[in-house]
């Protein structure tokens, strides 16, 4: 890594962020548990998205006692939409934790923040620094790339070797003030003016007369991430069996995607009408008639869903209500209580 000083970006960022922050809901205030809610949606989740979960969330639950005692169900219903559902476990796993360590608050250390479930280095940083004004810093992928830009560093940022030093690289220059308010121009700048496609707002920047790979015309080049590995394709077929105005619904295994939540019955491969007939008999309903649902795909962070999706009316599904997994529910009761993943979306419109 070059010589460059990374102490010079710390006040053109913060007279950019005083008169460029971005106004969000959970700015401005220094409750841990807030922050700490808004950093975990935020992190695969856009700004726009978030604000409403992050205001439906707090208003039911709106400390960390009322999390810790949140029904899991609810839980994953106040959650869905917004993906990557062990996140919303972590958040209940930790509240119970402070529960029993630290009566029912965040704890003011940086290594006991970062040692509750869910929460890594970055969050720690992002709550130690702006609830309690910590000199940490808080180093996400936005923060890897404008620092690998404005120093054009070429170290590999998906690489943990990297993120760890580069932190280590900030945390020898955090001003002992405002280390927050660092942390969220840093944010905001990756955010809004150094954006990670298309061409970045160099002339909106605070380090543009500093900035290495503008210098050089090297902009395009940075950062230096090796290809991240192709998802797997897994083809699924979707079988929403009807019966009357209630649904057949089964609950995920407890561990692995989407664990414990809802869905319909969902086979592996594509299945074709007179297949799904005979599965449909095979679990001893009696299939009355078949519709296709269409095609559908739904991508996670490793795997592609691509669906092709069935609804089945039956004559009487009433004898697999709470058998192996599976449950007969209204459908009234699935649009007030049930989570079902967003990735079954297309397929339960008329639930909504
Ligand atoms: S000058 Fe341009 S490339 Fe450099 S940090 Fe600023 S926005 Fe990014």
């Amino acid at each position: 890594m070059n010589e460059f000083d990374l102490a010079q970006l710390i006040a053109p960022a913060l007279v950019w962020y005083d008169a460029n922050k971005r106004i969000l809901p959970w700015r401005g205030i220094r409750d841990p548990y807030r922050i700490w809610i808004s950093e975990i949606m935020l992190q695969q989740t856009r700004v726009e998205a978030v604000k409403e979960y992050y205001a439906r969330f707090t208003a039911a639950c709106p400390d960390i006692a009322a999390l810790a005692a949140i029904d899991d169900d609810a839980l994953m219903k106040l959650w869905q939409g917004l993906g990557y559902y062990s996140r919303a476990r972590n958040l209940k796993k930790a509240a119970l934790v402070m529960m029993e360590r630290y009566e029912g608050q965040m704890p003011h250390a940086y290594d006991e923040v970062a040692s509750l479930p869910g929460i890594g280095a970055y969050t720690a940083g992002a709550i130690c620094s702006i609830a309690y004004d910590l000199p940490v810093p808080a180093v996400d992928g936005n923060v890897l790339r404008i620092l690998s830009r404005v120093r054009c560093d070429e170290r590999d940022i998906i690489k943990e070797a990297t993120k760890k030093a580069v932190r280590t690289e900030l945390l020898a220059v955090m001003p002992m003030h405002r280390s927050g308010e660092l942390n969220q121009a840093f944010m905001d700048i990756g955010a809004t003016v150094c954006l990670p496609n298309g061409e970045p707002g160099c002339g909106e920047c605070p380090w543009a007369v500093v900035c290495l790979a503008k210098k050089t015309g090297r902009i395009s080049e940075l950062p230096n991430r090796k290809k991240a590995k192709k998802r797997r394709i897994e083809e699924r077929t979707i079988i929403v069996i009807r019966d009357g105005e209630r649904v057949l619904l089964h609950k995920r295994p407890p561990k692995g995607l989407l664990a414990g939540l809802y869905e319909p019955l969902n086979i592996e491969g594509y299945k074709g009408e007179q297949e799904t007939r005979d599965l449909v008999r095979s679990l001893g309903l009696d299939p009355l008639h078949i519709a296709s649902l269409g095609e559908a795909k739904h991508i996670f962070s490793h795997i592609e869903w691509h669906m092709k999706g069935y609804a089945v009316r039956v004559a009487d599904a009433a004898d697999y209500a709470d058998k192996d997994g599976y449950l007969l529910v209204e459908k009234q009761r699935i649009i007030e209580g049930f989570s079902i993943p967003s990735a079954y979306a297309a397929y339960m419109r008329d639930m909504r």
